[in-house]
């Protein structure tokens, strides 16, 4: 393959050089970066979609702890590893961390696959996250391109429109193969999203400070900052959801389990998963009235007593969920005992340690909290 037109094959060279000793000197120390276990990197690369380092430090080392190893998370109980994952969001990831763990055990004797083939094969993992694996914990050659290496790579050959249209992507893992360093693959990934993690952001790029200045050509002609073009942004859908706090004089209150297997079906059509996959308060979408909803939801689930109960409408909670813009209502209703409801869990409102909760659940539960202060 020829050198990409921003690079000679000296410039090349000189180009790996120089990014490689940069991150040396200048790589951040990460728990993920400490070893080569393949587990602990597929761990973290898993919990790294959609969430900042920074967020997921903590969560990495708690979740390392409880399930060092493949075998541990693949016989967990899947409630205790959704409660490990609890606040990180993107439940899904943990459901599929687990199936893939067991998928390892059943297939490969609980020995991580070393293969592209075998490792693609597991749940939830696709192209980056075994590239990532392959290269960092096997030192293979894949290259990685996610959104800053991306970025980076863009910015070098000065790419023009939206990165994720058309064939660009292909082009960009095209670009990213040839500039690899051979000796170096895990470490060259690592230092290509460093690179873009720290310095060559996505607003305001630190030029100045980059190893590889003198090799981008989106820097010779002062569009750092226009490149990566914006995206055509998916239209915002606006979800207005009701829900109900059920709460006794101690403080206590129900929570819901999360419908298994088309169990408590109508529950989860009606509204998002991130409220249904996990305990969760009794939620329904909005139609008409909220308390008429509620109201009608609740005779259902818990029985006649709620619906004569008073609904004291709490601040109103705003969520976003990738495209969904959540407008949460949530109501206060009193007991002073509280209803029995098959499946349903009483815990503190103040603690819900035990059990998974989505973010939204436990925005709803500091309104209930806030309102019960000022009581
Ligand atoms: S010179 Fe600037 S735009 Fe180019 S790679 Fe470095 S930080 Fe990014």
């Amino acid at each position: 393959m020829n050198a990409p037109f921003f690079l000679t094959a000296p410039e090349l060279k000189q180009f790996r050089a120089k990014l490689l000793d940069w991150f040396a000197t200048y790589q951040r120390d990460l728990p993920w970066r400490r070893d080569r276990d393949p587990y602990r990197i597929w761990i973290s690369e898993i919990m790294l979609q959609q969430t900042r380092v920074a967020a997921v430090i903590p969560y990495f080392e708690k979740f390392c702890a409880r399930f060092p190893d493949v075998r541990a998370l693949a016989e967990a109980d899947e409630a205790e590893v959704l409660r490990m994952w609890s606040g990180l969001g993107y439940y899904s990831r943990a459901r599929n961390l687990q199936a893939a763990a067991q998928q390892i055990v059943r297939e490969h004797g609980g020995t991580f696959p070393a293969t592209e083939q075998h490792i693609r094969a597991l749940r939830g993992i696709g192209k980056y996250t075994t590239n990532a694996i392959l290269s960092i914990a096997f030192g293979k050659h894949h290259a990685v391109v996610e959104g800053n290496v991306a970025r980076v790579v863009a910015r070098l050959e000065a790419v023009r429109g939206d990165l994720r249209e058309g064939s660009r992507w292909e082009s960009l893992q095209r670009t990213a193969d040839h500039l690899l360093a051979p000796d170096a693959p895990g470490n060259w990934n690592q230092a290509m999203m460093e690179l873009g993690a720290t310095i060559c952001t996505p607003r305001s790029p630190q030029c100045l400070l980059c190893p590889v200045e003198k090799f981008c050509r989106a820097r010779k002609l002062g569009r750092q900052d226009l490149i990566p073009e914006k995206r055509k942004k998916r239209a915002t859908v606006g979800v207005q959801l009701a829900t109900a706090v059920l709460v006794d004089d101690r403080g206590r209150c129900i929570l819901l389990p999360p419908p298994k297997n088309g169990a408590g079906k109508a529950l989860a059509d009606d509204i998002p998963t991130l409220v249904s996959k996990m305990w969760h308060f009794p939620t329904v979408a909005v139609s008409e009235d909220p308390v008429s909803d509620l109201r009608g939801y609740l005779k259902n689930v818990v029985g006649a007593t709620a619906v004569l109960s008073r609904f004291v409408p709490l601040r109103k909670i705003r969520h976003a969920v990738t495209y969904r813009a959540i407008s949460l209502l949530p109501f206060l209703v009193k007991f002073k005992e509280l209803p029995r409801v098959r499946g349903a869990k009483i815990l503190l409102l103040k603690d819900f340690s035990s059990v998974p909760v989505s973010n939204l659940t436990r925005k709803v539960a500091r309104a209930a909290l806030e309102a019960a202060d000022h009581s």
